[in-house]
């Protein structure tokens, strides 16, 4: 049973860590999305606003012909001015031409500010490709690194699963899956030693009875509060451990002079 146990001590460093490496490779594509969603931000943007240029210069051509329109009308009743021949029809003729003037200066006006909003508008996309070119090189770098990184962790996972594999052999089938879980819901923490009458894993105490049967290292034994594998060990040892947990951390529970990682 001891060998057992300091294989699941052994075990539980590899999980843990396994689990972490997992969750590092699930993350890494997030990097990613975020600057594609980005990229996609400013490909809309640059899209709409390449709309509205188009609707500037609609808008600017129709100006330009109603401009002409409106110097021809001008033009025809200032012809029309050498036929009148009552001060009457001279005073309404004068009124249209003065109307039509108005009318032209006022579409100059209109036309001039449209020619200025195409400018902006032809600016604001020649930003947006500069803008929407370096987000595209910024996308590349960080798809190369994702990709690096991801064959980092990879061939580190392949690591532990080998090692997990080789621990895990002919380990029951039952324990093992129990295990796994309680290191992913307890960080890592699966087995732990019993001090006295005390699971150092949750600090419930337990029975003597139980606390025995544990002793007796007959089968394994789940503690009934926290569910982690108790075992039971030397004062030394377990004042070590205890200690290493009180610590919280299993960096410092698991001895790494323990393993042979290779
Ligand atoms: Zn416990």
């Amino acid at each position: 049973m001891q060998e057992q146990y300091q294989r699941l001590r052994k075990l539980q460093y590899i999980l843990f860590e396994k689990y972490k490496v997992q969750d590092e490779i699930k993350d890494i594509p997030k990097v990613i999305e975020t600057n594609e969603q980005v990229l996609e931000r400013s490909k809309e943007r640059y899209l709409e606003q390449n709309r509205r240029l188009e609707r500037a210069k609609d808008k600017l051509k129709s100006l330009k012909i109603r401009l002409d329109d409106a110097e021809r009308a001008r033009e025809g009743y200032e012809k029309q001015m050498d036929l009148i021949s009552t001060q009457k029809e001279y005073e309404a003729l004068d009124k249209e031409i003065k109307d039509a003037s108005e009318k032209e200066q006022q579409l100059r006006k209109e036309i001039l500010s449209e020619e200025k909003h195409v400018e902006e508008l032809i600016s604001e996309i020649e930003d947006s490709e500069e803008l929407i070119s370096s987000q595209e090189e910024d996308l590349q770098e960080h798809r190369q690194q994702m990709e690096e990184e991801l064959s980092v962790k990879q061939s580190r996972l392949r690591e532990l699963e080998a090692e997990e594999k080789d621990l895990v052999v002919d380990m029951d089938e039952e324990i093992l899956f129990k295990f796994e879980r309680i290191i992913k819901s307890k960080s890592g923490v699966g087995i732990v030693p019993i001090k006295e009458i005390v699971c150092t894993g949750c600090h419930m105490q337990l029975s003597q009875q139980f606390v025995n049967e544990v002793r007796e290292g007959v089968e394994y034994q789940f503690c009934p509060y926290c569910s982690r594998i108790l075992f039971y060990e030397d004062a030394k040892t377990e004042e070590t451990i205890a200690a290493d947990i009180e610590a919280g951390s299993l960096s410092d529970l698991v001895d790494m002079d323990d393993f042979d990682l290779n």
